[in-house]
């Protein structure tokens, strides 16, 4: 019988995975994505949208579906859904991956501060110039509300929602961006400080060449640990030689 990959999505590993999985024959998949994005663009296989409703609803799922594995290819920061996912896979007995791109690493010239939370971020911004520029996702700013003192500008795929801070300016945009726009971008603003969590990937890594470029300090949120146990591979070759799907 035809084996059933659930993929938990919402990245561009994500994306990649469930195209290489459709083209195999034999193979169904599957790929659940929140639903914060209102365009989330095409996706091979079968989709689903929303919240399982925990580790129960999602453990409920894989048997129902007769799910035979699970990959969770969301967002690094993305914390309790890969909770949820590792609990839900061993409840069932159903074979779980967790696939995680590598986090940055700071090069010559970098001026990182790497901070746990955002929280710690935002404690650490008066150090700096008056005007950061925030790419911490839309639902992050809340962490920042107190600084009425600074400037932000905020990019986000989606429009943030409130609490925020009351100086803020709002890009709209989805990457990747190049480095000369996000070193045209850093100097328009006269950006003093840019603060982003430690996502990974080249889509937005632009940002961080910009700001060495410009000497520009950068306040780099880490990740989340993976639950206790769980050792992520870096990308879809990865997943595939977990699965034993590593032959075309
Ligand atoms: P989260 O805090 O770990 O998840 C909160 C809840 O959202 C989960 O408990 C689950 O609800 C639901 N959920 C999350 N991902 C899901 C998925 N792929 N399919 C079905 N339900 C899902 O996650 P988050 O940080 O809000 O991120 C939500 C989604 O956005 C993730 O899929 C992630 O890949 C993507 N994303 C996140 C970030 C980020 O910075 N956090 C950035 C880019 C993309 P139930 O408990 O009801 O199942």
């Amino acid at each position: 019988m035809s084996p059933h990959v659930l993929i938990l999505g919402g990245t561009t590993e994500a994306r990649e995975l469930a195209a290489v999985l459709a083209a195999r024959p034999g193979v169904r998949v599957t790929t659940s994505l929140a639903g914060r994005v209102t365009r989330p663009g095409a996706l091979a296989g079968d989709v689903r949208v929303g919240g399982f409703g925990g580790a129960q609803g999602l453990a409920d799922w894989l048997r129902e579906q007769r799910v035979d594995a699970l990959v969770d290819a969301t967002h690094p920061f993305a914390e309790g859904i890969t909770r949820n996912a590792v609990r839900a896979a061993a409840a069932g007995g159903v074979t779980a991956v967790v696939l995680r791109r590598p986090g940055w690493r700071p090069g010559p010239g970098d001026r990182w501060h790497p901070v746990p939370s955002l929280a710690a971020a935002a404690d650490l911004l008066p150090r700096f110039g008056p005007r950061a520029f925030l790419t911490t996702g839309r639902l992050g700013l809340a962490a920042f509300a107190h600084l009425t003192d600074r400037h932000f500008v905020v990019r986000s795929v989606e429009p943030p929602e409130p609490p925020m801070p009351p100086h803020t300016e709002v890009l709209l945009a989805r990457g990747p961006f190049t480095v000369a726009d996000e070193t045209t971008l850093l100097r328009a603003y006269l950006i003093d400080v840019l603060v982003t969590k430690d996502s990974g990937g080249e889509a937005t890594a632009a940002k961080l060449t910009a700001a060495r470029h410009l000497g520009l300090p950068v306040v780099l949120v880490r990740r989340p640990p993976l639950p206790e146990g769980v050792s992520a591979v870096p990308d879809v070759v990865g997943v595939l030689a977990r699965l034993g799907l590593n032959q075309p």
